[in-house]
């Protein structure tokens, strides 16, 4: 099964207008003020699954600052959850900082068929996973027992639109925090797979993923094999479409000739497993 972990989906309507939304966040028009940046819908998404091969995508939002919006795009994302059953598996955004009101609507979108958390945007939401205003939220997410996906990156290398702050150091903290939290951290983790050859960050982060969102733009491919060595069977195949096309990088996958156990392991199993498929039905 092929399962791409990392996917932006928008209303249409929010697609074939998105100024008022650039005006209104900060990071969105940091991220979407370029009109090359593309935005796509659910259908958009099927429609390049389907080219591509790909089975299921988990597809969110994103992470607005205003938790009114994140509310909005949750409805959306829940509402193509509905419509593409067993195809998509949905995840809630929200804005850590509004507390007990981020963690109501959470628990409403878990309720209705959510299946986890994120991508959340520590730098475009103005906050760090340090801050105390963050942690009741977190720990939420924790004793639910779904995924929390995070933008992470890497301190070195080229900057890029959205690049922040949220390093392999801090989401060590916050794998020490909450070893129980299942924590996808996205990108590579900027990084943090790579110290798991350190034995106490690999223990601290026993539960900890990391998707391969937008590696194109960042690693070698060898990262995947490095990657394998370092944290064994934690990778995540996710596109960060529409970023970037998913038959792009299944091709370059596909190409590296990695055992079969692990390709299969990265570009879906691992999933499988974290989502919880095989005891869902409807996903
Ligand atoms: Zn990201």
């Amino acid at each position: 099964m092929i399962i791409d972990f990392h996917t932006h989906i928008f209303p249409p309507e929010w697609c074939a207008r998105r100024e008022p939304y650039l005006d209104c966040d900060r990071w969105f028009c940091t991220l979407y003020s370029d009109p090359q940046a593309r935005m796509a819908t659910a259908e958009d998404l099927i429609g390049t699954m389907d080219r591509a091969g790909v089975d299921k995508a988990v597809a969110f939002g994103f992470a607005w600052a205003d938790e009114g919006l994140c509310r909005e795009h949750n409805a959306y994302v829940l509402d193509a959850v509905r419509r593409y059953q067993g195809r998509l598996v949905g995840f809630a955004v929200a804005q850590p900082l509004t507390g007990h009101q981020a963690i109501a609507d959470v628990e409403w979108c878990l309720d209705r068929g959510l299946r986890g958390v994120g991508e959340l945007m520590p730098d475009g939401q103005g906050y760090t996973w340090d801050d105390d205003d963050v942690q009741v939220f977190v720990q939420s997410i924790a004793q639910r027992g779904v995924p929390l996906l995070t933008h992470s990156n890497e301190g070195p290398g080229h900057t890029y639109p959205g690049k922040g702050n949220v390093g392999p150091a801090m989401l060590h903290r916050l794998a020490q925090r909450y070893p129980n939290l299942t924590l996808v951290s996205a990108h590579w983790g900027g990084g943090l797979a790579f110290y798991e050859l350190m034995p106490e960050v690999r223990a601290a982060c026993a539960n900890v993923y990391y998707d391969t969102a937008a590696s194109v733009y960042l690693y070698d491919d060898a990262v995947y094999r490095v990657a394998e060595q370092c944290a064994p069977g934690k990778a995540l195949w996710g596109s960060d479409y529409p970023l970037v096309r998913p038959e792009r990088y299944l091709k370059r996958i596909r190409a590296l000739g990695l055992a079969p156990d692990v390709e299969a392991a990265l570009l879906g199993g691992t999933a499988a497993r974290l989502l919880r498929l095989e005891e869902t039905a409807d996903v």
